[in-house]
Formats: C-alpha cells, structure tokens, sequence
C-alpha cells in the first residue's frame, strides 16, 4: 500500500482520532440490530489499546442533516462496541466541545471513547474547514478505518487530513483496499464478475470499467431485461429502462468486441408481482408471457453460471440475482452466494461488493465461507467502476 497504515504510526500514549464506520442498522427498540461493521473495526481498536493508545471514535449514523436526532444516537454502538470488546466505553453525547475536550484530556493509555453522530453537524457532510480543524485538534494521528464512507469528501474522512500530522489507513480499510484492489490490478484468472440489482443506470460504469479487466460478466436481476429488450425480446412486464435501450446494446458489442463473455439468464421466475403468495412459473426468456415479469434467474441460468463460476479463479459481486427479499424469488441469489463458498473452499478469491448481495450472503448463512464481504456498498461499487475515494487520497503518502 502506498499509503500510511496503522503498523507504521506510533501508538503508544498518544490521542489516535479514528474514523470508523459505526453506521449500523438500530432496531424499533433503539439497540444495534447487525453489528458487522462495529465488529469489523475491533482489530483496529484493539491494536491501538493493546499498544498503549488512546482511541477517540468518530463516526455517523444515518443522516440526521445537521439536527440532533436522538434516534440516531451512537449510544447504542458504544454499549455494543462495550460488550464485544469486554471494557469499558466512555461515550460522549456530542463530537466537539467542552464536554468532548475534557473526556480526550482524562482518557489514559489504552483506553476508549466514542464521539457522538458527527452528522449532527451539517458542517461534516459540507466538509467544512473549520469543523475539520476541531476534530483534528482531538488527536495526535488519525486513522481512516470507514471503508462504507471513503467515496465521501467529508470533514471526518477528507478535510480532517489537511490538519493532522500523520493520516493513516485502519486494518479494516487495508483489507477492503487490498481484495478490491487486487482484483482490479492483479487477478487470478478467469476473473468473473456477477452484476445484479434493479437497474443498469446504477451499475454501467461498474460494467464499463469491468469490461477491461474481466474474462466474463453474468448478468441477472432487474438490468438483464433492458438488455434483452435491445436484443428484440419480449420481456412482459418486467423491469425496464427504455431509455437505457441502446446503451445496452453498446455494452453488447463492446463486449462482442472484446470477447467477454457476457451471460444473460436462459430462464426466469415470472410472476405477476412481487409478492410472498405470488404463483410462480419458471420461463425460459424467449417465453416470458406479456402479463408477467421476470423475478428471478432461473435453475438453467443457475447452473450455466454455475458452470462459468466453477472455472474461475476471481469473482467480483454486486447486486443480488432477484427480488430476493421475497423467498419466492430468492433462490437465484442464495444459489449463487452457495457456489461462490464452494470455489472459495477450493481456492478462488470471492469477493462481494456490499449491499444487497452481503445481506443475501448473510441470510445464506456464508458469511464467512467467502474471501471478502465488503462494508461499504457505495464505496465499493464507486472502486469497481476505477474512480478514487477521497477517504483514501487524502491519506499521507509512505
Ligand atoms: P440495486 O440497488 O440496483 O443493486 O438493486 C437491488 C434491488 O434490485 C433489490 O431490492 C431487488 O429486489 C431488486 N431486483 C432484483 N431483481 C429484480 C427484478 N428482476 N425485477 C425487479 N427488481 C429486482
């Protein structure tokens, strides 16, 4: 990495201002309702108590748009963090002041404490100097470990670095950086990419800088519709973008023209509309009747991708194969996340990009049979289309 990491900045006795991504789901009841991102800073955090530091966390919780909004408080996360750290959290209920100035003054060596929601201050998503400045003012070093943030230039993940010494990378965003990075600059090869998800216009500039690199793309969800209507097929009342008809076709003879293989579905789930007593009928695609829309990929197109899946070395995925918050048409997506486990256990690197598709990884129950879940869905999707995080720019050079 050509960045600063928390292995090369001294630890010990100093204030370490961390960003982490503590942006996690609360339940009716006000408590943290999937902690994964909590979870997926403690190597962070521990490294910096273990030798000796001070933590002080920053971080934000949905968007409160510059008002206290005691619903997004980070009070839960700093119990949750209490707990799976097994000590003590002190947390403050602002981000600057008094109050925060006189917590980071009493905290000793190996010690911790989490600020509250930084998007109670407009001036973070603004990425106000000023507000920049305080929080710098916090720490002696700081530390980006909000992967799921580093596609925003906000005070906390960008401005912050203009006044500090040292800007270093948390071991949480080393390993995001490192799965995505290497299989954009270096992967094993066949490398696959499996898009999903509702529409093209979300991912054509992932497809567009993908189509460089990949040996093959498989395409499912709502977005493979828009495609076969620039095929000429009639797709019924599935999802459509008419006004992404001939990018479509482009993304076909570009792929045409590189020889990618690009896999559509051979089948589908049709249904009236998505719903969990929906009766279901699997179509292949040159059959999908014209009052019925496409839901699912179907068991053929299953086991095609599957087939494409078992010969490669390196699979990126974004966006899940269906409707899968419904279980009628979550089995395309659940199949895919089961072969991509089976080709990590036999050696391929898998990496899901976040969002839906980690979700459905998680309700699959493989969350941890695949190489890298990504935290961040925005952030990862922003790497895979080849642009660059601010979060991660700013960070000092080594
Ligand atoms: P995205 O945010 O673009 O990745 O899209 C995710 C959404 O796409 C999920 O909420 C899915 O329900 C939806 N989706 C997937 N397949 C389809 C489909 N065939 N028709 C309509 N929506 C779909």
């Amino acid at each position: 990495m050509e960045k600063l990491t928390i292995d090369d900045i001294e630890l010990k006795g100093r204030n370490i201002l961390v960003r982490v991504d503590f942006n996690v789901p609360l339940s009716e009841t006000g408590e943290v309702a999937d902690d994964k991102r909590i979870v997926a800073s403690l190597p962070t955090i521990r490294k910096i108590l273990q030798d000796g530091g001070k933590a002080i966390l920053i971080s934000h919780l949905g968007r409160p748009k510059g008002k206290k909004v005691p619903e997004m408080s980070l009070a839960p996360a700093a119990k949750r963090l209490e707990s799976l750290l097994g000590r003590p959290i002190r947390f403050v209920n602002d981000c600057l002041g008094p109050d925060v100035e006189k917590a980071v003054s009493e905290l000793k060596p190996g010690e911790c404490l989490l600020l509250e929601n930084l998007r109670y201050y407009k001036e973070e998503t603004d990425n106000d100097p000023e507000f920049a400045k305080k929080l710098a003012n916090l720490g002696e070093a700081f530390i980006n470990d909000a992967f799921g943030t580093a596609h925003r230039a906000h005070a906390s993940t960008e401005g912050v670095t203009k006044y500090i010494k040292q800007s270093a990378a948390g071991y949480l965003m080393q390993k995001e950086l490192k799965y995505l990075g290497m299989a954009l600059a270096d992967p094993q090869r066949p490398f696959v990419a499996i898009l999903g998800g509702a529409k093209i216009s979300g991912k054509i500039d992932v497809i567009s800088n993908l189509m460089d690199k990949v040996d093959a793309i498989l395409i499912g969800g709502g977005m493979a519709f828009t495609f076969f209507r620039a095929m000429g097929k009639e797709i019924g009342k599935s999802l459509l973008e008419s006004d992404k008809i001939d990018l479509a076709r482009e993304i076909l003879s570009k792929a045409a023209e590189k020889k990618v293989s690009f896999m559509l579905p051979r089948d589908v789930v049709v249904a009236e509309e998505a719903k969990e007593d929906a009766a279901t009928h699997v179509v292949g695609i040159e059959a999908i009747p014209p009052d019925l829309q496409g839901l699912d990929i179907g068991p053929k197109t299953v086991e095609a991708f599957s087939r494409e899946l078992a010969k490669a070395k390196t699979v990126v995925w974004n966006g899940p194969m269906g409707v899968f918050e419904f279980d009628k048409f979550a089995a395309g997506t659940i199949k895919v996340a089961e072969e991509l486990a089976r080709i990590t256990e036999k050696g391929a690197t898998t990496i899901v990009g976040g969002g839906d598709s980690a979700s459905a990884v998680a309700r699959a129950g493989l969350k941890d049979k695949l190489s890298h879940i990504s935290t961040g869905g925005g952030a990862s999707l922003e790497f895979l289309e080849g642009k660059t995080l601010p979060g991660v720019a700013a960070l000092t050079d080594k």
